[in-house]
């Protein structure tokens, strides 16, 4: 587990590479919501999410080849990572990875490996692989980097009384309760994912790692089990963890366009979701994590 020392050295990697994202509050959004919201921009990465955070803090630390799997965000974060730090990068995803999210790695340098027909598949294939393996969830560095964007957020934003965070295998709402403990306590922190994909969600719940049925149509927030690591954390620290539809997650989508003026994939309007869902669990001022932009044409279109 990492603490509050590796990531205020994750900060100084991270700083380095990239510059803080921007969060704005839109005056039509508050209005529709009835309180005050803080919207964090990690669509504004130069990957598109926030993930590149954790990359660049842990490859920081390795001098090997790197070997790693995942359908889209991970993949992306890992290829800029290593381009960065001039080290080459395997990264195996499902053969019906979507051909945007293919081409965005490949076009960063790194080699894709298509196979299989899920990530179970791509995880046993890239154990069979050369290199360090990276895990897209059980990675204390990647807590750690991503722990950056949490920083960030209450440093300008000491305010915030809740704060809403998706999750998929937990590292982005884990990496916000163990900042939220040490430099904004009185903030609570409310993890949310997809009804059609409820393996954190229901690991937290239970207090054990579960695997659950994978059948959201968003990204970010699919896995089908939890993360031992994560799970830890937010087992000590997440106030609260919600489920929402996919149906409102594309709602959120619109909203997000129409009021706020920004493009989020699905996972990253699941924060914007929960709050228009679940108005009892929220405080008068609430930061929502737009986590990521890269939406599927199909997405676009919907
Ligand atoms: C990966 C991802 C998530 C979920 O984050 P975890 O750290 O896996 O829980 C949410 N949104 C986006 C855009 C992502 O890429």
């Amino acid at each position: 587990m990492p603490t509050m020392r590796d990531v205020l050295k994750a900060r100084r990697i991270v700083a380095a590479h990239l510059p803080p994202t921007p969060s704005w509050s839109y005056p039509l959004l508050d209005e529709a919501v009835g309180r005050r919201l803080v919207v964090k921009h990690e669509n504004a990465q130069p990957t598109g999410a926030f993930k590149v955070r954790g990359a660049l803090n842990l490859l920081a630390t390795l001098d090997e080849d790197i070997v790693t799997y995942s359908t889209g965000n991970h993949a992306r974060a890992i290829a800029y990572a290593a381009r960065e730090y001039g080290r080459h990068a395997t990264i195996v995803m499902p053969e019906h990875a979507a051909p945007l999210k293919v081409r965005a790695v490949e076009a960063l340098g790194a080699k894709v490996v298509l196979h299989g027909v899920n990530m179970a598949d791509a995880e046993a294939h890239a154990q069979t692989l050369p290199g360090r393996l990276v895990s897209p969830g059980d990675e204390p560095a990647l807590i750690a980097g991503v722990a950056t964007l949490y920083l960030e957020l209450f440093e300008r934003h000491p305010d915030l009384d809740t704060l809403v965070v998706p999750v998929g295998s937990g590292t982005g709402a884990a990496a916000a309760c163990l900042v939220a403990a040490a430099v904004a306590p009185h903030c609570r922190v409310i993890g949310v994912q997809s009804a059609a994909s409820p393996a954190a969600h229901d690991s937290w719940r239970a207090g054990t790692c579960v695997q659950r049925g994978n059948h959201t149509r968003v990204d970010g927030l699919a896995t089908g089990r939890g993360f031992a690591g994560p799970q830890e954390i937010l087992r000590a620290r997440l106030h609260d963890f919600v489920l929402v539809g996919d149906d409102e997650i594309d709602a959120a989508r619109g909203v997000l366009a129409r009021l706020a003026g920004t493009q989020a994939e699905g996972a990253g309007a699941a924060g914007l979701a929960a709050v228009r869902q679940r108005p009892d669990l929220l405080g008068a001022t609430v930061g929502v994590v737009v986590t990521g932009a890269n939406a599927t044409e199909l997405e676009l279109a919907r």
